[in-house]
């Protein structure tokens, strides 16, 4: 019995650890912004530049929150508590990285010239709006 409860929960952890890589999300408020506060505090350089946002690359980010209060325009969520209008990033901030992978440090990359499609397809962000 303990055999097949230890297998289950097993099977549990497995399949919370491959369906949910994401850890902290960057949302809409920093678009257009970019004062990029939170590179400062982040531990593992793990936030890089795209084009008009920040994205967190989710296979590198420890998961420790240094990066959240820092930002002045509340555009770092974990990834729970991503508000419903900006649901979307969650997805964005993984898929920005297809075809970019895990570089294990963003200073050494730099501005990555691109930006995920949701992104791209903003209107400009009113800096006074923030
Ligand atoms: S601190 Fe906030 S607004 Fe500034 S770059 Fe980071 S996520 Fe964007
Ligand atoms: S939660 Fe920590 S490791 Fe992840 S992006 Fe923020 S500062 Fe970096």
């Amino acid at each position: 019995m303990k055999q097949v409860i230890r297998e289950i929960l097993g099977t549990v952890a497995f399949a919370t650890r491959t369906e949910d890589p994401v850890t902290y999300v960057i949302a809409q408020p920093c678009v257009d912004l970019k004062d990029k506060a939170c590179i400062e505090e982040c531990p593992v350089d793990c936030i890089y530049e795209g084009q008009r946002m920040l994205y967190i690359q989710p296979d590198e980010c420890v998961d420790c929150g240094a990066c959240e209060p820092v930002c002045p325009v509340e555009a770092i969520y974990y990834e729970d508590d991503v508000p419903e209008q900006w649901s979307a990033y969650t997805a964005a901030n993984v898929e920005f990285f297809d075809g970019i992978g895990s570089p294990g440090g963003a200073s050494k990359v730099g501005l990555v010239p691109k930006d995920h499609p949701i992104v791209a397809a903003l209107p400009p962000q009113q800096s006074e709006e923030h």
